[in-house]
């Protein structure tokens, strides 16, 4: 482009804006012809493991508040340096809820089931079934149910409000030490009082169809659990194989791509036993970040499929790029 015809098109541009302002003044419609649509994409993500299938569905974003009531042990300033420099908000952190579901060409596995009809944390959760529909999954086909964890996050979809499963055919698998803990009365009267009614609520109806699983078993064939005790007793997170390639699903080993990363012995407000679940984090993601296992983290960023890797004193997570093309 000459010069002349750079301020030719500049001057152009300034005619047509002022002709925009003109017209806004005058109240006439704005000029774009087409109505703003105001949907979103549907919220699943498919991608191969071997010769397995893998989809993520989502029971839609957590908004968990004051980050610096959720994270502690860092600095509010500390907590408001990593987030701004990773073009995060300060005042609220927003989690994912990301649900898998692997067809390992014998069994359809989902792994966790999110918050069902509870709305401890607003209105933006209970989105897991109608992701599966969009994903083109009958709730009838899953097999096999998993929990990392008793939470209310992982287990609300077990079973509906009117007391049936809505997975009528699965198995359903959990750590023993999870259930009992979770299901306790001793926890009636304290400030966890609506997570021991939802694991009530998600376990007790369908407890003579659970399995209990142990760190290092493989209970469906490619699918390995491993202990992660510490966010609670039983938490466990699961390596999948299949082909010959192998992923994790790292349920709540950490709740965030930065806060717990960047410096991993940061305590989660919602840990069973923080200290534990901070150590186990480390050992966990050095694993992980050593072995380049390509992890599915729960709580991440949509669709919280990629790899963690050894950065300063700890991690930094690289999602995986998203291929649409399958
Ligand atoms: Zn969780």
């Amino acid at each position: 482009m000459t010069k002349d015809a750079i301020s030719l098109s500049r001057r152009r541009l300034l005619q047509g804006g002022s002709a925009i302002m003109a017209a806004g003044l005058a109240g006439a419609p704005a000029l774009a012809k087409a109505p703003t649509i105001g949907t979103q994409a549907p919220y699943f993500y498919r991608f191969k493991l071997g010769n397995a299938e893998a989809t993520i569905v989502s029971d839609g974003p957590l908004p968990l508040g004051d980050p610096t009531q959720a994270f502690l042990g860092l600095s509010k300033d500390e907590i408001a340096r990593q987030l701004d420099s990773n073009f995060l908000p300060l005042q609220n952190a927003v989690l994912e809820q990301n649900a898998l579901i692997v067809n390992t060409g014998s069994h359809l596995v989902l792994f966790d089931t999110g918050m069902g009809t509870a709305k401890d944390f607003g209105p933006t959760t209970g989105k897991l079934l109608n992701s599966m529909k969009q994903a083109g999954i009958d709730p009838k086909d899953i097999d096999a149910v998993v929990m990392s964890h008793a939470h209310i996050d992982h287990l609300g979809a077990n079973v509906g409000d009117d007391g049936k499963s809505n997975f009528p055919n699965a198995q359903f698998y959990i750590q023993q030490s999870d259930l009992e803990y979770w299901t306790d009365e001793k926890l009636a009267g304290g400030p966890l009082k609506s997570f021991l009614a939802q694991a009530k609520k998600n376990l007790l109806p369908v407890r003579d169809r659970i399995v209990f699983i142990k760190d290092g078993q493989e209970f469906l064939p490619g699918i390995t659990a491993i202990g992660a005790p510490g966010h609670t007793v039983g938490h466990t997170i699961f390596n999948i194989q299949s082909g010959g390639k192998s992923m994790a699903y790292i349920g709540d080993l950490t709740h965030h791509p930065v806060l717990l990363m960047e410096k991993p012995l940061t305590e989660f407000a919602y840990d069973t036993d923080p200290k534990q679940s901070a150590q186990t984090r480390v050992r966990l993601l050095n694993m992980l970040a050593t072995s380049k296992t390509p992890i599915v983290a729960y709580h991440f960023a949509w669709p919280g499929f990629g790899h963690v890797a050894k950065q300063g004193d700890g991690f930094r997570y690289y999602p995986e790029p998203m291929n649409m093309a399958l």
